[in-house]
């Protein structure tokens, strides 16, 4: 799934914790925005293992949140926002395709590495590619709750965000050959 998906995924948890009273919202967001981008920087290493750890985050994750339950600070709810977004991230990516130039083809078996067990886990395919109309979809419908419930400057992050998803579907089939193209 696209970075974006991702980064609303965060965000809408981020929401609900700010409907559900929590103290310092804004935090929370901007960590689960940041968390929910951060994995997919791998896109310069070795994509969907370098920096997707759908175990470790999540034991983070739990950790982060007993901490800022605990000592509830700006930094600790943005750290705990950032390392449930990053967990969420690298858990879902198994529900889209795998991560080959062109994963619309469905021929690469690599889904998101378990550094665990060290082996790739199968793509699932519900969202068959990043940049899939069912990606828009799955991003635009987790942007509402945080266009929803915050203001300001997450408000244009999420306007941005939709933007940038919108243009990336329309072009993505035609990524692979300009980075054959000119990158390679
Ligand atoms: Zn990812």
């Amino acid at each position: 799934m696209m970075a974006t998906t991702h980064a609303f995924v965060g965000l809408a948890l981020a929401s609900a914790y700010a409907a559900a009273g929590g103290e310092y919202a804004t935090a929370a967001a901007a960590g689960a925005l940041a968390g929910g981008v951060f994995p997919d920087l791998d896109l310069l290493a070795e994509h969907r293992k370098t920096l997707h750890f759908p175990e470790y985050y999540a034991v983070l994750a739990v950790l982060a949140v007993v901490v800022a339950a605990t000592a509830t600070l700006p930094v600790t709810v943005g750290v705990a926002g950032f390392l449930v977004s990053a967990a969420v991230h690298s858990a879902s990516d198994v529900f889209g395709g795998g991560t080959e130039a062109r994963p619309w083809l469905a021929q690469d078996e690599r889904g998101v590495f378990l550094h665990t067990q060290g082996r790739w886990a199968a793509p699932r395919r519900y969202v068959r590619y990043d940049g899939a109309p069912e990606d828009l979809a799955v991003a635009v419908t987790f942007a509402v709750p945080g266009w929803v419930v915050f203001d300001g400057w997450i408000r244009e992050a999420v306007l941005a965000g939709v933007a940038v998803s919108v243009g990336y579907v329309l072009v993505r089939k035609r990524l692979p050959a300009l980075e054959e193209r000119y990158l390679q």
